[in-house]
């Protein structure tokens, strides 16, 4: 079989070594005489696995045992509500970056719940960059400061951190954790959806500082209730027991080609062969700060949406997939997650180089 070349942004390319494993082991997990999705998630099958794959995500991101780490359902989406319903005290205010479709989502969520402060908003720039972090303060009475670290939808990407004191830091990852080393002791929380960096969708990762837990509001109901979570490592209720054992296996697949070190030269490596046919033509144009352009999704346009049309099919034809922009922003849009090999992306880079000399 001739696989696709696959810059969708999630769900997303994975390891074909992953998915091998997947296959080989999905009637029969290691000799057990069953699948690690037919058995419970209270017994050692599942335990065991799950520890393993607890273990390896704190490694590879250097987390410390000042943090809880654990999965749950209901997408990153869930968490817009849940950060707001367990932190965002009576009183006081949350800073939010509104920094693009996906931050702005979770602020919209917390101003439903309590009071909202903007500390910035790029609608006027169409969301194209990013505040220095050095700048960033929150507010006197903020409960927290939120940022989502990679736009998935607008291509941008925070190349720092702001320092925000005493007031908790906490980040949507979704779609840029794993491909660069994080200080994980700056933030108070991260979490993101699994299904662009780290696996099949359904689960969601959380990294929660525990001294966070003491900050929350009271009345939860159980599974909007971080506290409980931490409790029972994510397993108050049956966890997304496939996505996590695959999640695993890509945590091993991280390991062995150089952790999040070796993740962070790829990606340094792969969005700079796209972004060097970017700039050295007058045909392709990216709409984006190049101070804070990402390296997991790289937007660019075309001189007209004809020519993008023509674009996608021409590369449907030849096998590549996903290089449509999202449907709010149209244009095109490269998604180069860890699992997309190099090769891949040099394809990539020959095609549109090709089709500017054809149509420029
Ligand atoms: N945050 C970011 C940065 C995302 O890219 C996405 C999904 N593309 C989400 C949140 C929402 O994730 P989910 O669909 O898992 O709820």
């Amino acid at each position: 079989m001739e696989r696709k070349k696959n810059y969708f942004a999630g769900p997303s390319v994975m390891p074909v070594e992953v998915l091998e494993k997947l296959r080989d082991q999905m009637v029969e997990y290691n000799g057990q005489g069953l699948s690690m999705i037919e058995a419970s998630h209270r017994g050692g099958m599942f335990e065991d696995m799950y520890d393993e794959c607890l273990a390896l995500f704190k490694e590879l991101l250097g987390i410390s045992d000042e943090y809880d780490v654990y999965f749950l359902g209901g997408g990153a989406t869930l968490q817009f509500t849940m950060i707001p319903m367990n932190f965002l005290r009576p009183g006081t205010v949350a800073d939010y970056i509104r920094s693009g479709t996906w931050a702005n989502k979770a602020a919209d969520d917390a101003a439903l719940l309590g009071n909202v402060h903007y500390y910035y908003d790029g609608k006027a720039n169409k969301y194209t960059t990013l505040p220095d972090a050095k700048t960033v303060k929150p507010s006197k009475d903020s409960s927290y400061l939120y940022l989502c670290s990679n736009e998935t939808i607008g291509g941008i990407e925070w190349q720092d951190w702001p320092d925000t004191g005493s007031v908790p830091l906490i980040a949507d990852m979704s779609s840029d954790i794993f491909s660069r080393p994080v200080p994980v002791d700056k933030f108070s929380m991260i979490y993101g959806g699994v299904q662009k960096n780290l696996g099949p969708a359904g689960a969601t990762f959380i990294i929660m500082k525990k001294s966070m837990l003491e900050r929350q509001n009271s009345n939860l109901t159980a599974y909007m209730d971080y506290s409980l979570h931490s409790k029972e490592k994510g397993l108050y209720n049956t966890p997304p027991v496939f996505s996590i054992w695959a999640v695993k296996l890509v945590l091993e697949w991280i390991k062995a080609n150089g952790g999040t070190a070796g993740m962070q030269q790829r990606a340094i490596e792969k969005s700079k062969l796209i972004y060097d046919v970017i700039d050295s033509s007058s045909f392709f144009h990216s709409p984006v700060d190049p101070a804070f352009r990402s390296k997991m999704n790289l937007v660019f346009r075309l001189p007209s949406e004809e020519l993008e049309e023509k674009f996608l099919g021409e590369a449907k034809k030849q096998g590549m997939l996903g290089l449509k922009g999202h449907r709010s922003v149209g244009g095109l849009r490269a998604s180069l997650y860890n699992a997309l090999p190099v090769e891949d992306v040099v394809a990539l880079a020959q095609f549109m180089k090709e089709f500017e000399r054809k149509n420029g």
